[in-house]
């Protein structure tokens, strides 16, 4: 069994991998050579922790296995130790052996901007200048990292509901070289991108404040009863998303149909624009809109990326088991 260390994935893992990783999964999903297993969360009534296994198989790119964690709200005020905490175990899907074990923390970061990278990629207009973003916490930063590589951004602006976190990626930005600015919730009708990452329960963005032709990417919302966005900008948008059952019930989307406003047939899997099955993005003046909910198969897809990086720079660790 090889294990890639929590340490050494920073060193290892590239937005590139990541990002190529999660769009030709995304693909695999919609051909339908690679499918998740349902998800298991559970209030273990130990710490205030929140467990669970996110699984999947692709058959495409041959990748078994799971994630396993969850979030321990104690762990940085008690121990000093991330929140989060998550392993991902791959297995050889030929003899069901274990083939490795994998940090999980920070792959988690960068496999979810790759997929709001993928559906700017993919749904965006080409002329997109002015990127948005809404939240500024751990993984907003990781979100606008990527997110700048995908079209020639000239401008970022932000909003916080806590102001005082817009510099976290003020200065994202100005390592990159963009400049920043801070606006309220209407100044986001500039953006042509708005990539949307907060663990709020109730909208921020409501559908006056996105223009036409603007490309959203929705992806704090990942649990029964948060939301980020009004359900009337879903209504409006062309709707795409990661996984359908995950988008309806767990997603933004979970709000819109449940208002009525769209039905879970609206919702189209951002990997069947990858494919070329579905044409995407259809004139320069509709809203697009990702629903980026958050797969195991993402999991598993950077995972295995990683350890073959790892194999290739001879620091795996192989052990006998
Ligand atoms: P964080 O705690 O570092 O940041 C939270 C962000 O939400 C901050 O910007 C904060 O100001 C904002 N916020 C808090 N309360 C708010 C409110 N009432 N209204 C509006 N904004 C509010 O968290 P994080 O690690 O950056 O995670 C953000 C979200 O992303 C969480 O909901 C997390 O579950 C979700 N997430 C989704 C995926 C996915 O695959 N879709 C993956 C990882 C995390």
């Amino acid at each position: 069994m090889l294990i890639v260390p929590e340490r050494d994935i920073a060193d290892l893992m590239t937005r590139a991998a990541a990002f190529e990783a999660v769009e030709q999964v995304f693909a695999a999903m919609a051909s339908k050579d690679a499918y998740n297993f349902p998800v298991v969360r559970e209030a273990i009534g130990h710490e205030d922790a929140l467990y669970g296994f996110k699984g999947g198989f692709d058959r495409a790119g041959l990748t078994l296995g799971l994630k396993a964690g969850g979030y321990w709200p104690n762990n940085l005020e008690k121990r000093g130790l991330i929140n989060h905490q998550s392993t991902v175990f791959l297995f050889d899907p030929d003899t069901g052996m274990v083939r490795a074990m994998v940090g999980g923390n920070l792959l988690t970061a960068l496999r979810t901007a790759a997929a709001s990278s993928v559906s700017i990629k993919h749904l965006a207009r080409k002329d997109a200048k002015v990127l948005g973003m809404i939240g500024a916490g751990h993984q907003a930063t990781f979100q606008l990292r990527a997110a700048l590589e995908q079209r020639d951004f000239e401008k970022v602006i932000g909003w916080n509901y806590h102001p005082e976190m817009l510099p976290n990626i003020a200065t994202v930005a100005e390592e990159a070289g963009v400049p920043f600015e801070a606006v309220d919730l209407e100044g986001m009708r500039e953006a042509d991108v708005i990539v949307s990452i907060t663990s709020a329960f109730a909208p921020s963005l409501l559908a006056d404040h996105v223009s036409e032709g603007t490309h959203v990417a929705c992806m704090g919302t990942d649990t029964k009863g948060k939301q980020e966005v009004e359900a009337r900008l879903l209504a409006k948008a062309t709707v795409f998303t990661d996984e359908v059952a995950q988008s309806i019930s767990i997603g933004e989307a979970q709000h819109a149909v449940a208002e009525g406003l769209i039905r879970a047939e609206d919702v189209a899997e951002l990997g069947a624009v990858i494919n070329g099955t579905h044409p995407g993005r259809s004139s320069d003046d509709q809203i697009t809109l990702f629903d980026g909910t958050g797969v195991g198969l993402q999991d598993l897809a950077v995972a295995a990326s990683v350890v073959d990086l790892a194999v290739e720079k001879g620091v795996a660790i192989e052990v006998d088991f």
